[in-house]
């Protein structure tokens, strides 16, 4: 019995027996590994039967803290090769820390820096892991879904990538961007950016989303399907690029969709893309892409705000009925001033006559459609700039696209299994 007046408050005891706890089951934990049988390996050079060394012990990290486990040491007389089989049964070659620790670890690595993951699990699972430590299981598990997401890339370029047929789906939406990720000085010596001397501290991430909808609300607007939006990307050229859009899309059973809809921004490059991957899907210019590009030329050539609001309101409309031949003969009839501003206005009436059949709004409003690209812009915000966009982050092309590998895996909903099948190969 504690003495009245010496009674410790709640929280050292709830802590304190939580260490305990810990500690007490940590100890179970190592008779447990203890007690599992082995069998002498053969070497794997040459094949022959490996002499046992007899017990090694190895100090192992998992869910309830440190801990010891002792287990037989052999090695190949011929080639001096040592191994410790066990090792690969509880899943610690090479790692002090068990799958169990491995596995909160990473997810922790790609919500936040890897200070904040380090600090998150000491505060939350009483596990001390160094920062340095889970910036290198993340990585290290982000590399690993990495090459799995490479060979199935390679699968599905062969056609031997089959995923169980999804049920039938109305309609599945493809959106893909680029964002700047800031990088350390190595990375991006040499190469053009947006710096004054013209030099560069980023790189572009490419980043898609797929996702689908069923329905439309009351009002006929789209609704996204519920978790069904998955995510991928990485620092890499847009024809690589174009090639794990392919592969997710097959993922995603893209033949089962009855529509198949591509929303970007005028960009080029994802033009090029819809058109070598999904020729006949329908293609949508992003209507606030479109309108940005309108209020850019009313702001620069209607000078008074009445006016503008006027031009704005009109243009705006045409835009949404689609009506582009209208949109850019209104276009032509601006006056411009020199070279620089017919250039201007040329430009312009070239982005919309060029995309004239991606801007018909009304009629794929008509047909329920989304028109917006918002879901890739909240993607890039999400996949990218949460995590790999905090002040002073500066990233290797590895680390960072090992990270957004871990990340797309997590915010596609499938990290537990990639991190299970990993164990399991
Ligand atoms: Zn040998």
């Amino acid at each position: 019995m504690l003495a009245e007046g010496n009674m410790p408050d709640m929280r050292s005891i709830e802590e304190g027996l939580r260490k305990a706890a810990l500690s007490a089951a940590s100890a179970v934990l190592v008779q447990l590994l203890d007690s599992i049988p082995e069998t002498a390996p053969t070497c794997p050079c040459c094949g022959r039967p490996m002499r046992n060394l007899g017990k090694r012990s190895k100090k192992i990290v998992s869910l309830l803290g440190n801990g010891e486990i002792s287990r037989n040491y052999y090695e190949c007389e011929s080639c001096h090769k040592y191994a410790a089989p066990k090792d690969a049964v509880l899943g610690i070659e090479d790692t002090m820390f068990t799958p169990g620790v491995r596995r909160v670890a990473a997810k922790l690595g790609s919500c936040d820096s890897f200070e904040s993951g380090s600090a998150t699990m000491d505060e939350l699972c009483g596990i001390v892991v160094s920062s340095k430590d889970i910036e290198r299981i993340s990585e290290a598990i982000g590399n690993e879904f990495e090459n799995r997401n490479k060979k199935d890339i390679q699968s599905a370029l062969s056609g031997e990538l089959h995923e169980p047929r999804a049920e039938r789906v109305p309609t599945m939406y493809i959106e893909f961007d680029g964002t700047g990720i800031p990088m350390t000085k190595r990375e991006t010596e040499g190469r053009r950016g947006k710096q004054e001397d013209g030099a560069s501290k980023t790189r572009e991430a490419k980043v898609g989303c797929i996702f689908t909808q069923t329905a439309t609300d009351s009002e006929g607007s789209p609704v996204r399907d519920k978790g069904s939006t998955t995510y991928f990307g990485a620092i890499e050229t847009s024809e690589n690029f174009g090639d794990r859009l392919y592969s997710e899309a097959v993922k995603r059973d893209v033949s089962s969709a009855e529509k198949v809809v591509i929303i970007g921004d005028g960009a080029r490059w994802i033009w090029n893309l819809a058109n070598l991957h999904f020729p006949g899907a329908i293609e949508i210019v992003d209507l606030f892409h479109a309108k940005e590009h309108i209020w850019e030329l009313v702001k620069q050539f209607v000078r008074d705000e009445k006016s503008r609001a006027r031009y704005k309101k009109k243009w705006y409309t045409l835009l949404e009925k689609g009506n582009i031949s209208a949109l850019t003969r209104e276009f032509a009839s601006l006056k411009a001033i020199g070279d620089e501003q017919r250039k201007q206005i040329d430009r312009e009436i070239g982005y919309f006559n060029d995309n004239a059949n991606r801007m018909q709004y009304a009629k794929f409003k008509a047909e329920g459609l989304f028109v917006g690209s918002g879901v890739i812009e909240a993607a890039c915000k999400n996949v990218i700039g949460k995590r790999l966009k905090q002040s002073g982050m500066h990233w290797s092309l590895r680390g960072a696209n090992d990270i957004i590998a871990l990340r797309c895996a997590v915010l596609s909903g499938r990290f537990d299994a990639s991190f299970d099948s990993l164990a399991a190969a």
